[in-house]
């Protein structure tokens, strides 16, 4: 991948490409830039991407904490054939895609879904009871920072209960086939085995996070590491206002008017708006 390629794919995401020449200030030190966005349908406002907890893109991570902390999303409801719950749009989901795995003849289980603020407290209090507070900040959230809490993450594993909740999921063919399929069904592997530098956490191949299948497709392909990256990408891309026709006609008169009015005429030199 080159890192000098246009940062987003602006046609894709709606965003006149005169409005946003990326490109020419992509720098190899930003991650947003090299991230490749097609796919999508719709481009997400920057409302829907930032404090709104009720987006299936709500970023939420020790750095975005959920406001208020005891946030509870309102249309949760049990996953079927378990005691588990998730938003509804996340529950269909994960529903469909535990049932294609069987149908790969993978038995693959939920073993966590949404999680309250008082229950996230009491586990993220018990991993620094075993582990101290260093290494439980590397495996759990703290309370009112959590993915859990949204709704929209899940915790998947073997039915067998081999490797469940451990990095060697990952390498297990159930936990191959998550990894290759959950994005069919919305989901991302949220915490991926290079990511700790940015999400915070170690590898975790079993916890996935619903944000909808052409999101989820999208960021696989866009190139971002990881939904920092990508959620960043997307943000970008939303505060790049989009002419409208409009302000073209506004722009386009401006620049007659200073054609035509000596000795200012020059100023339109090189600006090929009105071309
Ligand atoms: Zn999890």
């Amino acid at each position: 991948m080159s890192f000098f390629r246009v940062g987003i794919s602006a046609l894709v995401l709606g965003v006149s490409l005169a409005a946003a020449p990326l490109g020419a200030q992509a720098t190899p030190l930003d991650p947003v830039n090299t991230v490749q966005i097609a796919g999508a349908p719709k481009a997400p406002t920057t409302g829907e991407l930032t404090k709104n907890h009720a987006s299936v893109l709500a970023l939420v991570s020790r750095a975005e904490p959920l406001s208020p902390a005891n946030y509870t999303p309102k249309d949760l409801r049990s996953v079927s054939g378990t005691s588990l719950e998730l938003r509804q749009e996340a529950a269909t989901a994960l529903e469909k895609l535990l049932q294609a795995a069987r149908a790969d003849s993978q038995s693959l289980s939920a073993l966590s879904a949404y999680r309250s603020y008082d229950r996230q407290k009491v586990l993220f209090n018990g991993y620094v009871a075993s582990y101290g507070t260093d290494y439980a900040m590397r495996i759990s959230a703290e309370a009112g920072t959590s993915e859990h809490q949204l709704g929209l993450a899940a915790d998947v594993g073997l039915s067998s209960g081999y490797c469940n909740l451990k990095s060697c999921f990952g390498e297990t063919e159930g936990g191959k086939w998550l990894a290759a399929n959950a994005e069919k069904f919305g989901f991302i592997v949220r915490y991926p085995s290079d990511g700790e530098k940015v999400t915070g956490y170690k590898y975790e191949p079993w916890h996935l996070r619903y944000i909808g299948v052409e999101h989820a497709k999208a960021m696989n392909a866009s190139g971002a590491g990881t939904f920092e990256d990508y959620h960043a990408a997307l943000l970008k891309a939303s505060k790049v206002k989009t002419p409208s026709a409009s302000d073209i006609k506004a722009q386009r008169e401006s620049l007659l008017v200073l054609r035509f009015l000596p000795p200012y005429r020059d100023w339109s030199i090189g600006y090929d708006f009105a071309r």
